[in-house]
């Protein structure tokens, strides 16, 4: 799962984080519950719903290949690499 809600902690109706997601990855079924990730291999881990949430409910997971990304910067942008000095 992309992100982690904690519904302890959610305000549950407020729904700023279904708001300010891009990919509407985040989905409220009702005011009384947190809301549900509905799509999650559509997210994109861009952290808008970590970032907006007021008490801190939301947490965004990434995955270890990630986290673990060998691929030079260069590459990702479609820039020549650089060489080593
Ligand atoms: S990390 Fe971005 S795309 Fe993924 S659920 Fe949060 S706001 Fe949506
Ligand atoms: S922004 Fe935070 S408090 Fe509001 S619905 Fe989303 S997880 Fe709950």
């Amino acid at each position: 799962m992309p992100i982690l809600i904690d519904e302890k902690t959610c305000l549950a109706g407020c729904t700023i984080c279904d708001f300010f997601c891009p990919g509407d990855i985040i989905w409220r079924e009702s005011r009384e519950k947190a809301p549900e990730v509905k799509y999650p291999d559509e997210c994109w881990y861009c952290g808008a719903c970590e970032d907006h949430c007021p008490v801190d409910a939301v947490k965004v997971v990434f995955p270890p290949e990630m986290l673990d990304c060998q691929t030079p910067v260069e590459t990702l942008m479609g820039l020549p690499a650089r060489r080593p000095a």
